[in-house]
């Protein structure tokens, strides 16, 4: 299992439901630390645009499995951020496509899919520090980093942040699917730093993961400023 796996470089881990601020900061956090970041949430995305992009069903499991099976899911670096390659093509633009938010929780849900990216995440850190978000990264895919921190919003806020983005998301059907999947939910890590971002800028919500991680020893050597 990728979970018992050593954990080679550092990895900080930033969970927390959709729209609760975790890429803005994660992608900053990583900046100022010198780190790669890695949504994880764009590989679920991107194995989903993969999946209907072929014209499979989301509830075909047996089809998902072939097409998971023939695909060549790869990665490059750009500017210190990990991006996704689906046999050689980056689907950046179309990761955020309505058609991928309303179908993303039914594909993340199935355990093969689950561990092809679990093995994936695991791989990155052989050659990098990463910061990594998404939903199950400090309880499931790196649960020994001591680097753990689950942000967090109100709902009334989370809507407004998608809406100011001009995005159709149903995050309240998103985070139900999220949160009552049988293989790694949304869980809170129970050694997971909570930050609750509704009143709170980006700053702030660094200033507090910064100070938090010089506490529990991921030196001052390594952050940029
Ligand atoms: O982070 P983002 O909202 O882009 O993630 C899209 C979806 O990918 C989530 O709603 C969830 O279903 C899935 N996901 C997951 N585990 C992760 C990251 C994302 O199941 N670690």
């Amino acid at each position: 299992m990728h979970s018992s796996q050593q954990i080679f470089q550092q990895v900080v881990a930033i969970d927390g439901p959709a729209a609760s601020g975790k890429s803005s900061v994660a992608r900053e956090l990583a900046r100022r630390l010198g780190f790669v970041y890695v949504n994880s949430g764009a590989i679920y995305r991107a194995i989903t645009w993969h999946i209907l992009q072929k014209r499979i069903d989301v509830e075909d499991t047996d089809c998902i499995a072939g097409a998971l099976e023939s695909v060549a899911i790869t990665s490059s670096l750009r500017d210190a951020e990990l991006c996704i390659l689906i046999d050689g093509i980056d689907p950046a633009e179309h990761l955020r496509d309505n058609r991928v938010n309303e179908n993303v929780s039914r594909v993340s849900r199935l355990p093969m899919v689950r561990q092809i990216v679990g093995r994936k995440l695991h791989e990155y850190t052989s050659n990098n520090d990463l910061v990594v978000e998404g939903r199950d990264i400090g309880s499931v895919v790196f649960p020994n980093t001591p680097y753990k921190f689950y942000v967090d919003a109100s709902p009334e806020v989370r809507l407004q942040r998608r809406a100011a983005q001009g995005e159709r998301d149903e995050i309240a059907l998103r985070d139900h699917a999220d949160f009552s999947r049988p293989v790694s939910p949304l869980v809170i890590a129970k050694d997971a730093h909570v930050i609750d971002t509704s009143h709170l800028t980006i700053e702030k919500v660094i200033d507090r993961i910064l100070t938090r991680l010089k506490e529990i020893g991921l030196g001052p050597s390594r952050f940029n400023d």
